[in-house]
């Protein structure tokens, strides 16, 4: 593990510090410490300055409109833009961006790069992910929505569930069953649907924090062009596996920052309750911020391996199940430490719920009950917390695989 950043990535982060210095205002002190109309309105504009100055998909290649950066520049932006509290995109960047815009870049057609990518980048088209269902969650291969071939279209017919942002999105990309006679695995595609067609119905689940980000999708015979296919027909399941793997990098730099921003507004909110003395509460804090300095080790080994090449794939992991368990407890203790205020939040929501609030936000009791609510839901989506021990057991720790009794056709399968 290296600790020392080179000479070239210090000369890097000065002309990123530049940059900010230009373009944030004097008195700028993180976006928390905005109103929540006031942090989308700045959030609107700082993604068109981002887009303008090749700082928005920043490991695109720039024939596609990114930022073309080297993996070591890319981690040095992340970095800087968190020390300061902005944000490297827009609310639907992770699946616009990270998720479907990287899938396209490794899996697409130049055709379907020409034609998605500078629409993504341009806010004209915005994603949602179509992968689980009622019946295929953790065993996604499992899934039974199912798409037909019907001259030059697809007619696609079925569910999706937890589609997080599919009631505001332009296109959903659509893991769906097109070989059921196949293994479960392998007769499944990647299909690039729009969205707003009459065979499209959208409808909202409500979150335990009295939310809704996140729908049932019901398609009954919808349909988008046969060229619409990320990689083969019945080959989508190797596509479906490739999304994220592009900034694993900048995560790893990323989440100790914003854990160790959280635990001073945890430390300023133990001495606002008059808690800050109670044995007890300093050794919850202590574990707390040696959590996180474990975070930050750990995060410095998944950097080193990633920019030497050398990343095993299991680094996401172990990242994700230590970060997700840890905020568990985090919120937990900034639950307790508000008491009875807890049962009745007041004051600002969080601007990000799922992971720490951001720079500059108030320690208000709703920011603190929002994101214990949301912590929970961290240890289901993007793989739960079991299936992510289940990852590390078999590819690091080199336990048994978990028993397969479903290799047979897809079809044949016991219910
Ligand atoms: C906030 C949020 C947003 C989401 N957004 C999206 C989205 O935009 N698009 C999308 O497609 N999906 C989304 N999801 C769905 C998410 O991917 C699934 O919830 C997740 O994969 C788990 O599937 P499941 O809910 O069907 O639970 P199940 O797979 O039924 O699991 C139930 C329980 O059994 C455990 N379990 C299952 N299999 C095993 C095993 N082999 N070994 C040990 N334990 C096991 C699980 O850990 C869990 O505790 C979202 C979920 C959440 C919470």
């Amino acid at each position: 593990m290296d600790i020392r950043w080179s000479a070239e990535a210090e000369a890097y982060r000065a002309k990123v510090r530049e940059f900010l210095d230009a373009n944030l205002p004097g008195d700028w002190q993180g976006l928390g410490a905005l109103t929540t109309e006031e942090a989308d309105e700045f959030v609107a504009k700082w993604r068109v300055t981002l887009s303008q100055n090749d700082l928005l998909a920043v490991s695109w290649p720039k024939e596609y409109g990114g930022g073309g950066l080297s993996p070591m520049e890319q981690v040095v932006v992340a970095e800087e833009f968190a020390r300061v509290g902005v944000p490297t995109g827009g609310p639907n960047d992770i699946f616009s961006i990270a998720m479907i815009g990287n899938t396209l870049l490794n899996w697409g057609t130049e055709e379907q790069k020409q034609h998605f990518l500078p629409r993504i980048l341009s806010g004209e088209d915005t994603w949602c992910q179509g992968y689980s269902e009622p019946n295929a969650g953790s065993d996604l291969g499992n899934l039974g929505c199912k798409a037909v071939a019907d001259g030059d279209e697809w007619v696609i017919t079925g569910q999706k569930i937890w589609t997080s942002y599919g009631h505001m999105a332009d296109w959903i990309f659509v893991l769906a069953r097109t070989d059921a006679d196949a293994p479960k695995h392998k007769g499944i595609t990647f299909l690039l649907v729009p969205m707003k067609q009459p065979g499209v119905e959208v409808r909202p689940i409500k979150m335990l924090s009295g939310e809704s980000e996140f729908n049932e999708v019901f398609f009954d015979e919808a349909r988008c062009p046969i060229g619409n296919v990320v990689g083969e027909v019945n080959g989508g399941w190797a596509v479906a596996m490739t999304l994220l793997g592009h900034e694993r990098g900048a995560s790893a730099a990323v989440l100790p920052l914003q854990f160790k921003i959280e635990i001073d507004r945890l430390l300023a909110l133990a001495k606002e309750t008059g808690k800050a003395a109670d044995p007890l509460v300093r050794q919850k804090i202590a574990w707390c911020y040696s959590k996180v300095e474990i975070m930050r080790y750990l995060g410095l080994r998944t950097l080193t391996a990633w920019l030497n090449g050398g990343s095993t794939g299991a680094e996401a992991s172990i990242a994700k199940l230590y970060w997700i368990e840890y905020h568990r407890v985090v919120t937990e203790l900034g639950v307790d430490l508000l008491g009875m205020d807890a049962m009745v939040p007041s004051g600002r929501m969080p601007l990000s719920a799922f992971n720490p609030d951001e720079l500059g936000a108030p320690n208000s009791s709703m920011s603190w009950t929002i994101s214990f609510l949301c912590a929970r839901a961290g240890t289901i989506y993007a793989g739960t917390s079991q299936i992510q021990r289940n990852i590390i057991g078999e590819m690091v720790l080199g336990l048994p695989k978990e028993p397969k009794s479903d290799a047979g056709p897809w079809s044949q399968r016991s219910q």
